[in-house]
């Protein structure tokens, strides 16, 4: 059973290194007997921003428990149930949930594992528009951003898995969307594939509250924010009176050890504006319509998706680690085994 461990407690930006692909001689073949647990075949593993959180010495208190150093890698995943203790499932069905970074997990809450309904999209769906990132980005929108059509929607990271849908759910809404990326391919992706109304490249871009002045002559009214520092403080500047600004995450924080300040808060003030973090596990009860929601506009082509997959159980701490540089184009899975 190939398995991929935490190192040590990581600080700064990770590396390669800080995980360690072992293999252990034996792999578990059968759920031990009186057990509830279910033993599944992992095909894919989701690489998400938050796990990097997880890496660090836990210091404060946080919606997800740290890692623990010498012990395998957990994260969102899907797979095939191969044996099971537990009355609700069966070896054979596919799930998808929290699994640990090897080819063969025992699972011993079944109970979080979701049943796959729909398997006439690829199954690596599941880690992505199907899954965790996908509801991120359909409750954050919907649910935070208070959308109207005809609003001006702004969404950085937005060739990323969250990124690219928030601006898909946006143009659905009516709205007029913006995205910025750092490639050209990606940028180009987010104009020419997910129909963003305009886009740009930050890193290209010496003065990122002049782009959005360009690209918002009358503002911005809703901004997703996934990165924080710099396109936060010039965002706000930008920003009209009464926007919103959901705070799904801040990927450009996560490796520092000290978090860049943030200056134009007193926007909040003067504009009106609302800012409201929030965190997906609050929106699981929205799930259920989600799907039924999202599987058709996939079917009827008005959601397109871009993931980035790579194979092999050895890849997944080079892909892991790809997120915080930008590698990935579109959304970063692992293939560990076909079905
Ligand atoms: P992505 O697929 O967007 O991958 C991360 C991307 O972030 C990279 O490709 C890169 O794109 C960009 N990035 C990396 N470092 C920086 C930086 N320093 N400055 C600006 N951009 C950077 O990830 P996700 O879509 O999975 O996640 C997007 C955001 O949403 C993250 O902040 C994540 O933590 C958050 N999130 C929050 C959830 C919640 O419940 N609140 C749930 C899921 C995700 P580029 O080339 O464009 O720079």
């Amino acid at each position: 059973n190939k398995q991929v461990l935490l190192r040590d407690y990581v600080t700064g930006f990770p590396k390669e290194d800080d995980m360690v692909l072992t293999t252990s001689s034996t792999a578990p073949e059968k759920v031990p007997e009186g057990s509830n647990a279910v033993l599944v075949k992992n095909l894919y593993l989701s690489c998400d921003p938050y796990m990097r959180g997880r890496m660090s010495k836990p210091l404060h208190k946080s919606y997800t428990d740290a890692f623990t150093p010498g012990s395998v890698i957990t994260g969102y995943g899907v797979c095939k149930v191969v044996d099971s203790g537990h009355p609700n499932f069966k070896a054979g069905d596919l799930v998808w949930g929290m699994i640990g970074w090897e080819e063969f997990s025992l699972i011993s809450m079944p109970e979080a594992l979701i049943k796959i309904k729909y398997t006439d999209v690829p199954l690596s769906y599941y880690t992505g528009i199907l899954g965790m990132p996908g509801l991120t980005a359909y409750a954050g929108f919907h649910e935070i951003c208070s959308p109207k059509k005809g609003e001006t929607v702004y969404v950085s990271a937005a060739s990323g898995a969250v990124g690219q849908l928030v601006g898909q759910f946006a143009k659905l809404m009516g709205c007029y969307v913006v995205g910025s990326a750092g490639t050209k391919e990606k940028v180009d992706l987010l104009k020419n594939k997910f129909g963003f109304d305009d886009a740009f490249n930050y890193k290209e871009e010496p003065d990122l509250t002049a782009a959005l002045k360009r690209c918002f002559p009358n503002g911005i009214d809703i901004y997703f924010e996934n990165v924080g520092g710099a396109m936060l403080d010039a965002v706000l500047l930008n920003m009209r009176d009464h926007g919103r600004i959901a705070v799904c995450g801040l990927i450009s924080q996560y490796n520092l050890t000290k978090q860049d300040s943030v200056h134009n808060l007193f926007c909040l003030i003067t504009k009106r504006i609302r800012m409201q973090g929030f965190i997906e596990p609050d929106f699981k009860h929205l799930y259920p319509q989600f799907l039924e929601l999202v599987i058709q506009y996939i079917r009827d082509g008005k959601l397109v998706y871009v993931e980035d997959v790579v194979e092999g159980i050895e890849k997944a701490p080079s892909a892991l680690i790809g997120l915080f540089s930008g590698r990935n184009v579109g959304k970063q899975v692992v293939l560990v085994a076909r079905e």
